[in-house]
C-alpha cells in the first residue's frame, strides 16, 4: 500500500451518541450534519443508504430490511448505542420524489410520517433499551414526527400511542 493522504483520526474506542439512519441524497447531507451537531451528537454511527427509513418501513426486499436491522444491531453491540435517529426526506427518489405525490407537500409529509412511525416501531420491537426518534427532512429544515412518544421510551415498546395515529 502507498500512503496517499495524511490525517490524524482519534484511535480510541468510543460509545456512540446515536445511530443515524438516513438517505444518501447529497441535498440533505449538510442539514443532517448540522442538526446532529445541534443535538450534541458528536460520535454517530451513520447508516447512510438510499431511502433511509424506507429500508425498514417499506423495503424493496427482505434482504434490505434485514441488512439495515443488522447494522443497527452492530452499532448497539459494538458502540453501546442507546439512541437511534431514523430519517426520510422530501423529494426522495426512492419514493418517486415529490412528483409521486403530485407536488402536494402535505400529502408527502403525511405519507412519510406513517413510514417513519412504522420504521420506529420495527426498531423498538427488535431492540430493547433504545430510544427511537423519527425525523422528516425537508428543504427548509428538519421536522420531528409528532405523537411518536411511544417510540421514545425505552423498550418494551409501548404499542398504544404510536398505533393510534399510524
Ligand atoms: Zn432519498
Amino acid at each position: 500500500m502507498r500512503k496517499v493522504f495524511h490525517f490524524d483520526s482519534p484511535p480510541e474506542p468510543y460509545v456512540a451518541d446515536a445511530a443515524v439512519l438516513c438517505c444518501f441524497d447529497y441535498r440533505i447531507s449538510r442539514a443532517v450534519r448540522k442538526f446532529l451537531k445541534k443535538q450534541a451528537i458528536e460520535r454517530a454511527d451513520m447508516i447512510v443508504v438510499a431511502g433511509g427509513a424506507k429500508t425498514l418501513a417499506s423495503p424493496r426486499n427482505d434482504f434490505e430490511q434485514d441488512f439495515i436491522l443488522e447494522q443497527v444491531r452492530m452499532s448497539i453491540r459494538l458502540h453501546q448505542t442507546k439512541r437511534v435517529l431514523v430519517m426520510s426526506h422530501s423529494d426522495c427518489a426512492t419514493y418517486g420524489g415529490l412528483a409521486h405525490f403530485k407536488g402536494d407537500r402535505n400529502a408527502e409529509a403525511d405519507h412519510h410520517r406513517g413510514e417513519l412511525l412504522r420504521a420506529g416501531e420495527l426498531l423498538t420491537s427488535h431492540f430493547s433499551g433504545i430510544s427511537v426518534e423519527p425525523y422528516f427532512v425537508k428543504f427548509d429544515g428538519i421536522w420531528e414526527v409528532r405523537n411518536a412518544d411511544g417510540l421514545k421510551s425505552a423498550a418494551p415498546a409501548k404499542q398504544t400511542g404510536a398505533r393510534e395515529i399510524a
